[in-house]
């Protein structure tokens, strides 16, 4: 059914896209974003969301998934706390869906991901330089800088990480993964035996 639903608005994007190419400019860009984010909703939803704050593990995330927030609302999200200034990384690959300030939120930054996905970050300090709506991201691109803004003032600095499917906000704990430790390069001894090459490799995503 979503699947169905994906690849009708992918197709009629298309067509559009097509048909005002001869417009170019702005008009087709947006297209061919729109395009490429109905393309998302065709693939499967990341099982896996790699934690989207630098040198933050998970053990280090409280959960605090629905806990009361005033008399009338449940946190839909999960907080990271971190020094301000600290850099935020995209949880997944995707598209900046949007960038803007918002009461809660103070400065955010929206990346829709596969399956339709949206990955909302707030309370940031200031955003990463060049980040704009339609920029595709990976899972190494600084979204923007850990901080205090909207309802976060005078809290201890952190990231709000929400996760929004088409039915609603899910909790995003379950899927957060640690990040592997940076790789360190370092020139092989040249004594060290050499691993044989591996003929087929499998795939190493989850
Ligand atoms: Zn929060």
């Amino acid at each position: 059914m979503k699947r169905v639903t994906g690849t009708t608005i992918f197709l009629v994007g298309i067509i559009l896209a097509v048909m005002v190419s001869g417009l170019g400019g702005a008009i087709y860009d947006k297209l061919i974003f729109y395009g490429r984010v109905a393309r998302l909703y065709t693939k499967e939803a990341d099982s896996r969301l790699a934690l989207p704050v630098q040198d933050v593990t998970k053990r280090q995330i409280a959960n605090t998934w629905h806990a009361p927030r005033g008399t009338d609302r449940l946190h839909e999200g999960q907080d990271i706390f971190a020094p301000k200034g600290t850099p935020i990384l995209s949880a997944t690959s995707g598209y900046v869906y949007n960038v803007g300030a918002n009461n809660l939120g103070g400065q955010t930054v929206s990346v829709i991901g596969a399956g339709g996905r949206v990955y909302y970050y707030a309370h940031l300090d200031s955003y990463a330089p060049g980040i704009e709506v339609g920029n595709p991201v990976t899972t190494s691109t600084v979204l923007g800088y850990v901080g205090t803004t909207g309802n976060a003032q005078g809290t201890p600095p952190h990231l709000h990480f929400g996760v929004y499917t088409s039915s609603g906000a899910i909790n995003p704990l379950p899927l957060i993964a640690d990040r592997a430790a940076p790789v360190l390069t370092r020139t092989r001894p040249a004594e060290t035996p050499r691993r044989r090459p591996l003929v087929s490799r499998r795939p190493s995503a989850s």
